[in-house]
């Protein structure tokens, strides 16, 4: 049992984002979950024999969410600089390999020492059978059990499109001949039928049912990734299983084009397809329009703002504003990295409060507490632990983030400035003095309390100091062939308006 001492304690915010803090608050602590929650001294009377920790110069929250993650190492790290995303994946055929446990590991510190102490972990790609799916799973989950980072894990289910938004065969048809045997093995590699997609989705929930900080839910890749008989079938499992999904939607405007010419609103087909509704996410939806973000409204979908992604990737500004005017309950998710290439929820809050301050005095924008409930409450309800995380109350899981309050604003700051202005705003990694998940200290004073990561990044060093494999040659060269054609396939594509 443990009891963490507050000098003020957020405990999550109201319907009207109004901030819910305590003062001389106590948090006790008892089998991964919060128990109880009251006045410190109180508190300390009743259960003497509880480890104390925390203090009462320490502000404590609630843990953040990633909601929106895919890799470890960044695709910049990797040898890929940042193209609009159609271009990009073409640039990713040729990173290079890394082990997936270690790669798992490299971004996790960035997140936990950031204060995120759930992943929504979207695995985008993974070559071979289901053997091979099931065995990269295990490494990325396993690596997120060691560091103790609780974890949404999928794997992004697809049955088309592979690299552009035409089919396959069609594509690789129109290469140069040269190029063709390589692209087809590239599509091989990567494609697996439906049926064992989900067999792989089904084993996954069986091995790990019931443990409490992995849950595995469901993850529609994209609309032209995935045909309508797949998406029925997801719908079906979706409706089956009672699990959440995350699909990227919109993301591009090459995105919104396609759906036009494939659908019309790609909102609305979904709907129709049964894919609507609170346990639905969008990933990005930059592109959705008026109607379409009011259907959101309606219907009670989720999006998930992943802001330095579509900057650095040139997708285009999310309209915020109208997501939060319509209502709609929106995440926030650092998708490949953040704008500093790395994982640093903090840092995106700030640029999300920044970025969407439409001019104008009376304009719409984001306040700080909007903007830590969208990465806490908001992140929470898109995984499958919703009710559980996000928030600080009685038997909700003890995941939480303790800020030194001195360090935070030393030498000053003026106390008309309420607290959760003074988080968003001004809170760096380095005033984070522990982040506890499900009631455990994964890290504490810089240091990370189960696992050496000046190993793990020496590991990393090491294995990637050798030259480039003869796979990954091979990819490097395709990829760099298959640029040009990639980039011939989108001119033209955009309507005018
Ligand atoms: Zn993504």
């Amino acid at each position: 049992m443990k009891l963490i001492e507050a000098g003020r304690l957020l405990q999550g915010f109201t319907a009207s984002d109004e901030p819910i803090i305590l003062e001389n608050a106590g948090v006790l602590v008892e089998g991964g979950a919060i128990r109880e929650i009251g006045p410190i001294d109180a508190l300390r009377l009743a259960h003497p024999q509880a480890e104390p920790l925390g203090g009462p110069g320490m502000v404590v929250m609630p843990g953040l969410i990633n909601a929106h993650h895919h890799v470890g190492l960044t695709p910049l790290q990797l040898g890929s600089p940042d193209h609009p995303l159609e271009l990009w994946f073409a640039s990713r055929m040729g990173l290079r390999d890394v082990d997936p446990r270690l790669d798992t590991l490299f971004s996790a510190f960035e997140m936990i020492e950031s204060g995120v102490t759930t992943v929504q972990h979207l695995h985008s790609r993974i070559p071979g059978g289901p053997d091979a799916q099931l065995a990269t799973a295990e490494a990325v989950t396993g690596a997120y059990a060691e560091i103790g980072l609780r974890a949404s894990f999928s794997i992004a289910l697809r049955d088309q499109n592979r690299l552009v938004y035409e089919d396959d065969r069609a594509f690789t048809a129109s290469l140069p001949e040269a190029l063709r045997p390589a692209m087809a093995a590239w599509f091989e590699r990567f494609t697996l039928p439906l049926t064992q997609q989900i067999e792989v989705f089904q084993e996954l929930r069986r091995r790990h049912a019931g443990e409490p900080l992995l849950g595995i839910q469901l993850a529609p890749a994209n609309l032209h990734w995935l045909s309508d008989a797949a998406l029925e079938d997801i719908a079906r499992l979706a409706a089956e299983t009672g699990l959440p999904l995350h699909m990227h939607l919109l993301e591009t405007p090459y995105q919104r084009d396609y759906a036009r010419r494939r659908t019309g609103s790609a909102v609305a087909h979904l709907a129709r397809l049964g894919l609507s509704g609170p346990k639905l996410t969008l990933g990005h939806g930059v592109w959705l329009d008026e109607g379409e973000i009011e259907a959101c409204a309606h219907a009670g979908t989720r999006l998930c703002h992943n802001c330095s992604s579509n900057f650095r990737l040139k997708s285009g500004l999310a309209p915020l504003n109208r997501f939060l005017a319509a209502g709609i309950p929106v995440a926030l998710g650092l998708d490949e990295a953040g704008i500093n290439d790395d994982r640093d929820m903090l840092q995106e809050m700030r640029l999300v409060l920044r970025v969407h301050r439409a001019p104008g005095h009376d304009a719409p924008c984001p306040s700080p507490a909007q903007v830590l409930r969208m990465a806490s409450e908001h992140g929470a309800a898109t995984t499958p632990f919703a009710g559980r995380i996000g928030r600080l109350f009685p038997d909700m899981a003890a995941d939480l983030v303790m800020l030194d309050w001195r360090r935070l604003t030393w030498p000053y700051q003026d106390v008309a400035i309420p607290l959760v202005d003074v988080l968003v705003q001004r809170a760096k990694r380095e005033a984070i003095s522990a982040v506890m998940i499900g009631g455990e200290l994964v890290y504490r004073e810089g240091r990370f309390t189960r696992i050496d990561r000046e190993a793990v990044l020496a590991e990393i060093a090491g294995r990637l100091a050798k030259p480039l494999t003869e796979a990954e040659s091979l990819r490097r060269s395709l990829s760099e062939a298959v640029l040009p054609h990639v980039r011939r396939f989108y001119a033209g594509y955009l309507s005018e308006n």
